[in-house]
């Protein structure tokens, strides 16, 4: 990245450069975020190893049947949807393969409005992008049961074309195994710096050193909280049941993922999958009852239409899933290098004075020490582009975002905010 324009403060920029003697980076986390940047990083050479506590990829929160590709966007040009839409767009092609070899399917998505506020952000929504029907178009009720294939209440939905849905456990493992990156099984309770070697030691519950990298990147979701190193970042841990519904002989003609206040997907192998739940105080992986039966009131609530054709499931004889999301105060994922906390603080500390002061100097950034979390509800979506933004970064590269949106998922970005007001 080039030199900060002197109206602005370089704390984005690394007062050292990375360190890429070996090449080798190793991955805590073989979830979405952990294997897309395993590929990124790999087709720009780099000799990379996979870590998780689990034998296979995509075991947590990346580990249901059926994951869509959410779509967000905004009738404004904030930060928000500005991240979506590059995830969008950057993820349409990189699943492309997956889609075109069988995996999921790009069925399309229709978004449904929840109320009237959301039904005239629409309208606006289609009409910022009016010449862009590729992404998202308006589409009536005539239209919409036609995508569809079922009848639907809704009057407008927003349909977005290239998207769909994928098995995310099974695009974690295609993506180890279709580029050979070992997954090595280890618990990683630590991270210990050996200066002499430049290099980090990743230390299992028993004290032993599992393995030895010149680079790590942290991708563990919330478990990104147990490490030292990246205890400060403000992430939450929100619990989410998805329910399977099986098939009934008009559900069965559902062509497209239907959003509204729940998803629903057309069924793979005589099974819906709807949801999901979000619940910030319960921390428990046991799939609830009454998670199902919010999940299928979420149905009634998208779509009268929709709820219809489901026809009325007993409750005690679905399955489903549950596992955690990891979401940020901003709802933006975290990616990029990781702060040194007392000397970034140090540096930093007039912003508590004066927010708007212009120092020269460049942030400060543990030793080739990475992370990439925090994606919330929509990690297959900004999964791929943060792996890009992350590889760009190590690589020494520009990076597939523009600066604003480069610092507005920068792991310094809290740091920065908490300092100008106050709060540290
Ligand atoms: C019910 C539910 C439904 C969802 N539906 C969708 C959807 O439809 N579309 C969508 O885009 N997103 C959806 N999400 C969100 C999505 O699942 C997440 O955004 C995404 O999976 C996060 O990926 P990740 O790689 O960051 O985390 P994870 O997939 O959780 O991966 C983290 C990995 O790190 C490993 N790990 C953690 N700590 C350690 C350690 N110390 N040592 C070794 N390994 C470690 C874990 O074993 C895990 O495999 C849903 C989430 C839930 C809960």
């Amino acid at each position: 990245m080039s030199e900060a324009p002197l109206t602005e403060l370089p704390w984005y920029l690394a007062k050292q450069p990375a360190l890429t003697n070996t090449r080798e980076i190793t991955i805590i986390g073989a979830g979405i975020a952990g294997c897309t940047a395993a590929v990124a990083l790999q087709r720009r050479g780099f000799k990379v190893t996979v870590v998780d506590r689990h034998p296979q990829a995509g075991s947590e929160a990346s580990g249901n049947s059926q994951g869509i590709v959410y779509p967000k966007l905004s009738p404004r040009d904030d930060l928000l949807p500005r991240a979506n839409l590059a995830a969008i767009q950057f993820c349409r092609d990189y699943y492309q393969p997956f889609w075109d070899r069988g995996l999921g399917a790009q069925c399309g998505i229709l978004v449904v409005p929840e109320n009237p506020k959301k039904a005239a952000d629409f309208a606006l929504i289609s009409q910022r992008f009016a010449d862009r029907p590729e992404i998202v178009q308006s589409v009536d009720n005539q239209q919409l049961c036609e995508l569809a294939g079922i009848p639907l209440s809704a009057e407008t939905a927003l349909y977005f074309p290239q998207l769909g849905w994928l098995p995310p456990a099974l695009v974690c493992q295609q993506l180890l195994q279709t580029n050979n990156i070992p997954l090595l099984q280890a618990d990683i309770h630590s991270l210990e710096r050996d200066e002499d070697t430049s290099s980090w030691e990743l230390v299992d519950g028993d004290g032993l050193t599992v393995l030895n990298s010149e680079s790590v990147v942290i991708a563990s979701a919330f478990d990104c909280k147990n490490f030292v190193q990246s205890e400060h970042l403000p992430l939450r841990k929100i619990r989410g049941q998805i329910t399977q519904l099986p098939s009934t002989v008009e559900s069965q003609a559902l062509k497209t993922v239907i959003c509204g206040e729940g998803y629903f997907t057309p069924a793979e192998d005589g099974l819906h999958s709807c949801g999901a739940t979000y619940n910030k105080d319960i921390f428990t992986r046991d799939v609830r009852d009454e998670d199902h039966l919010t999940n299928i009131t979420q149905i009634s609530a998208t779509d009268p239409g929709l709820a219809a054709v489901v026809g009325q499931p007993k409750i005690k004889n679905l399955s489903g899933r549950a596992n955690f999301r990891c979401t940020t105060p901003d709802y933006l994922p975290i990616v990029g290098a990781l702060p040194n906390m007392p000397e970034m603080l140090e540096d930093y500390a007039i912003l508590r004075k004066d927010a708007k002061t212009l120092l020269p100097t460049r942030g400060s950034y543990l030793a080739n020490l990475y992370v990439n979390c925090g994606m919330g509800s929509r990690g297959l979506s900004y999964a791929p582009l943060t792996a890009e933004i992350l590889a760009a970064q190590i690589a020494g590269e520009t990076p597939p975002v523009d600066l604003e949106l480069f610092k507005a998922m920068h792991p310094a970005r809290f740091l920065i905010r908490d300092l100008k007001r106050k709060r540290i």
